[in-house]
């Protein structure tokens, strides 16, 4: 008889799995896949780790999320600065005084507000005072219709296969926008790559757990529930419930990955693509997360990752959850149900149906421990 369930191997189910039992209770973690660490799980290629489901760079103003992670893993110093494609132009990001330099050949900060306040006039006088109802709005009041057009519009559509007037406006609200001549694309404290890769990390987490991979929840749910006291779901909700109120949507993705025979393919670890006319979004270059072209851990070749967003059918697997009215709405749905249970947690981006980065998950599951154990 175990204490816990906890369903799925990610952040939020080791976080948790790790202080239940390190508070003496009985654990068993279990994944339907055949490797812990859920999408933050890097393998080593060739001296190169590989994140296999994206980039994952850790960010975080949250000193507690900061202090907890490096328990089990030393950070560099990383900071991620993302080169935007358009054509042959390239350009800074995230928005800042450089990519306006590139985009208009200003040169102050004045010079550079005057041209976004022009760029913006149109938009933000449509709003009239009002809210952006959505993400095309939010865009052009806050950066105008060239950052737009070349930066915003193409990849967006792509990466969330819809209009940008059908996308809600928080989206892009993650993006800073800077009269400062400053690439780092985080507004967080503390930012930073696990020296050694992810894996490690949940594996230090999971030391001394029960872990079982290979699991399928759903097809042993009867035994596997009769077994444990309490349940920790981090799978999607809606698939928990037997999609008893509908499908929530998700969007997925599909990644093409190569190694090559060269030392430096593009120079900077995320270069994104930003036309609609290229299908992948962006393409990774993982060895530049570590630094690898440079000092002791030189390589020969490289591995690259190209990132092709795709629509999202049962069965693929959910990266993103779409957190638009019509899918929150259905989410309260299942949330309530959540509610009446007493034995059963749900935690992580597909049980709380949330766009969370890591330093959220790991936020929510040391409020889960709070909670539960006080
Ligand atoms: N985005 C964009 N152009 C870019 C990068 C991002 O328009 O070159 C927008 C896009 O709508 C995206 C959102 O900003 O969905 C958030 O981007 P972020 O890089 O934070 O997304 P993630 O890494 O979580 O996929």
């Amino acid at each position: 008889m175990f204490d816990y369930l906890v369903v799925g191997a990610g952040l939020f189910g080791a976080v948790f799995a790790h202080e239940a039992h390190k508070r003496g209770k009985r654990v068993l973690v279990i994944d339907r896949r055949s490797h812990i660490a859920g999408n933050v799980y890097t393998e080593n290629v060739g001296g190169i780790n590989v994140h296999k489901f994206g980039a994952h760079i850790f960010h975080t103003s949250n000193k507690e999320v900061w202090d907890y992670i490096q328990q089990f893993a030393e950070f560099n110093r990383y900071t991620n600065s993302p080169v935007a494609r358009y054509k042959d132009e390239l350009y800074n990001l995230p928005f800042n005084m450089n990519t306006f330099s590139q985009m208009w050949g200003v040169k102050t900060p004045a010079e550079a507000q005057k041209k976004l306040d022009e760029q913006k006039a149109e938009a933000v006088a449509a709003l009239n005072g009002r809210e952006p109802a959505n993400l095309e709005e939010q865009a052009l009041s806050l950066v105008g219709r060239d950052i737009y057009e070349k930066l915003i519009k193409g990849y967006t559509e792509k990466q969330w296969g819809r209009k940008c007037t059908e996308l809600p406006a928080f989206i892009i609200k993650r993006l800073p926008v800077r009269l400062v001549y400053d690439n780092n694309y985080f507004n967080d404290k503390y930012q930073g790559i696990p020296v050694g890769g992810y894996t490690q990390i949940v594996e230090k987490m999971l030391d001394d757990v029960e872990v079982r991979l290979g699991v399928d929840f759903f097809k042993e749910r009867g035994a596997l529930t009769a077994n444990a006291k309490k349940i920790v779901f981090t799978g999607m909700i809606d698939e928990y419930y037997d999609y008893r109120f509908g499908e929530l949507e998700y969007r997925s993705l599909r990644f093409e990955t190569e190694d090559l025979p060269q030392e430096n393919f593009q120079g900077n670890a995320v270069v994104n693509y930003t036309e609609a006319q290229v299908p992948y979004t962006r393409i990774i270059e993982h060895k530049h997360f570590e630094f690898g072209c440079q000092g002791g851990n030189a390589t020969e070749h490289t591995v690259i990752t190209r990132e092709y967003p795709a629509t999202w059918r049962r069965g693929d697997e959910p990266y993103y959850p779409m957190n638009d009215e019509k899918n929150n709405a259905l989410y309260a749905k299942y949330r309530a149900m959540a509610d009446t249970e007493a034995n059963v947690i749900f935690g992580g981006r597909l049980g709380m149906y949330k766009y969370f980065d890591m330093h959220h998950v790991i936020a929510e599951a040391l409020a889960c421990v709070g909670k539960e154990f006080g």
